[in-house]
């Protein structure tokens, strides 16, 4: 199943990508009723796996219903977890990107966060602030967490993911370097686009089995495959559950593979105006343009 946010005068609603279209999931709730389904984006993400089987069961009773579904062409959409509870980031978890960076390969993940507000939809613009100059991008595959996991062993892990995302780890190299920490170069607002789609786990059988590309404006820059990461997604899941607990609607950004702009010979920093997009397979497209920021 594919699940999607979109705008509407009521702010963000919760749709499922279907081959008639994006079913209006609140409004199939009111004509056909959805036991076990909570109202609000927010609320169903929090309920996380629980919500998917009451989602297809709204599928498939709205199939006789056809004014439910939405042309997607007409739909502005939103962030699929418009509000993660924690967003942790991995670095350096490709032995490229680490080279290209000039960094050592972690015998542990290198975590990092990033806050809500760096959180943007596919389509929204976001702002460079002058206040900084060395603005990179990074393709990332994004996991949503789908059940509480506490100690959870790598071998049942995934069970544990409610989907997948595109994600744009967006940074400021200089303030990500100016200190050890790299929080402030990481957190900027709109810095962390994420959608267009959730892809649950029966899209996405094997998420070391993707191909992850960005282009800036239409020139690919990044083009790899997530094979290739340090820690493959089901060993971060154990790595991090043992010390945190991670909750429904909780992301992970798995890293960025080779290709970032820090590791060009030229850097041509991110400017206003460009145009940069991510492809994983199965996910869509992420499309962001950058303008000038205060
Ligand atoms: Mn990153």
């Amino acid at each position: 199943m594919i699940l999607v946010t979109y705008h509407t005068l009521d702010g963000l609603a919760l749709g499922v990508k279907t081959g008639r279209g994006i079913l209006d999931v609140a409004a199939a709730c009111r004509r056909l009723g959805c036991t076990g389904l909570p109202h609000g984006v927010n609320e169903v993400l929090g309920l996380g796996t629980e919500a998917l089987e009451p989602l297809r069961h709204l599928v498939g009773r709205a199939e006789a219903h056809p004014d439910l579904f939405r042309a997607e062409s007409e739909l502005r959409l939103g962030p699929p977890v418009p509000r993660p509870g924690k967003i942790i980031c991995v670095g350096l978890n490709y032995r490229a990107h680490a080279a290209e960076s000039q960094m050592e390969e972690p015998e542990y993940p290198v975590l990092f966060s990033k806050f809500g507000n760096a959180v943007a939809g596919p389509g929204e613009e976001v702002a460079l602030p002058a206040a900084a100059e060395q603005y990179d991008y990074e393709a990332e595959l994004v996991v949503v967490m789908g059940r509480r996991a506490k100690g959870v062993p790598a071998e049942a892990a995934l069970d544990y993911v409610l989907g997948y995302c595109n994600g744009n780890d967006l940074s400021a190299r200089d303030l990500q370097t100016r200190t050890s920490q790299w929080l402030l170069g990481k957190s900027l607002d709109g810095f962390l686009p994420i959608g267009p789609y959730l892809a649950t786990p029966e899209e996405v059988p094997d998420p070391q089995n993707l191909r992850i590309r960005l282009w800036l404006n239409g020139e690919l820059r990044q083009d790899a495959h997530t094979r290739d990461m340090i820690f493959p997604v089901a060993r971060l899941i154990a790595y991090i559950s043992r010390y945190m607990t991670l909750e429904p609607g909780d992301i992970i950004a798995t890293g960025t593979p080779e290709g970032v702009i820090l590791g060009r010979p030229e850097r041509d920093w991110l400017k206003p105006g460009d145009r940069v997009a991510v492809e994983i397979d199965g996910l869509g497209r992420l499309e962001n343009t950058l303008v000038a920021g205060d």
